[in-house]
């Protein structure tokens, strides 16, 4: 089967963009990117599923965003590193909205540990929840879209640390982890040609609790070496969800969409 193509590739470009009619869910939907980017789905009309493992006020949040969007937000707990726990609530949310048409596997955790000091537990939960979580996550949505066909989209958010090594050092699983995702990203945009499309975004330095493990002696110095002089505020990045979700980006599959304010470029 050829790659999904919509029937309104010929309408005036911004009708493209919609997402009215799409279900969509997030995973680290509660805070940073990915609340953001569950905001974005909904501002762009789709119903979407909020996954969240900790914070006890994401229903709170998704009923916020619902009200302010019009659009349906749902809070769904669940630890994407628990194969049967994800699947089942990633199943769930298809049967109570119907269908999944989007997934974002959001859902990330940061390093600071130098390479030769990892021990077997330190290394293993960075890969659990970066890489074997989004792999989870991913199949249990696939096997949704295969069922259903049609225009599918699966988002996975690496990292730029996927593309070069930040300086200082003492990241490499992570690194490590972000790699092995968009590689990841990419076999199954091959795989899956016939019921999905498969894209990564990779951030560059964003404004989230994610870097507050890092000292701030780190973090000026990334901040000094990005050309565009600032970090990203989450909210800069909902917008390529968004277009990576629609079916304005119909014929993009495998693709990793650098988002850093030209941090990678030097
Ligand atoms: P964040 O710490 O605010 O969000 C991470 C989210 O992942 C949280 O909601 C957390 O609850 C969730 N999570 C962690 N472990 C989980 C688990 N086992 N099961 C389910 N959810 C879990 O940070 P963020 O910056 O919003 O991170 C979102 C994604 O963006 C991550 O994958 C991160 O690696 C990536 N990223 C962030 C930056 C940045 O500078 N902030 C840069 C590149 C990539």
């Amino acid at each position: 089967m050829p790659l999904y193509r919509p029937d309104n590739v010929d309408a005036p470009v911004l009708s493209q963009f919609s997402l009215k009619g799409k279900v969509a869910a997030v995973t680290g939907g509660a805070r940073g990117i990915g609340l953001e980017v569950v905001r974005g789905l909904a501002e762009a009309g789709a119903s979407v599923a909020l996954i969240y493992t900790t914070s006890s006020s994401a229903p709170e949040i998704a009923a916020k965003i619902a009200k302010e969007t019009g659009s349906q937000v749902s809070a769904y707990k669940a630890d994407v590193t628990n194969k049967k726990e994800i699947t089942d609530t990633i199943n769930q949310i298809a049967k109570d909205f119907g269908k999944l048409d989007v997934c974002v596997a959001n859902a990330g955790i940061a390093s600071q540990v130098p390479g030769l000091e990892y021990s077997e537990d330190q290394w293993r939960e960075i890969m659990s929840v970066n890489l074997d979580g989004a792999m989870y996550t991913a199949q249990a949505a696939g096997k949704i879209f295969e069922r259903q066909g049609g225009s599918n989209s699966m988002i996975f958010t690496a990292s730029v640390s996927a593309l070069l090594v930040n300086i200082p050092q003492k990241q490499a699983a992570y690194n490590a982890s972000k790699a092995a995702l968009v590689h990841l990203a990419k076999s199954l945009a091959v795989e899956w040609t016939d019921f999905a499309r498969v894209n990564c975004i990779s951030p560059g330095f964003v404004e989230t609790d994610i870097l507050s493990i890092h000292p701030e002696e780190w973090r000026k110095k990334w901040f000094d070496m990005i050309p565009g002089a600032r970090m990203a505020k989450a909210a800069e990045l909902k917008s390529a969800y968004v277009f990576l979700a629609s079916d304005a980006c119909c014929y993009m599959t495998g693709a990793n969409m650098v988002i850093d304010g030209g941090y990678t470029l030097p």
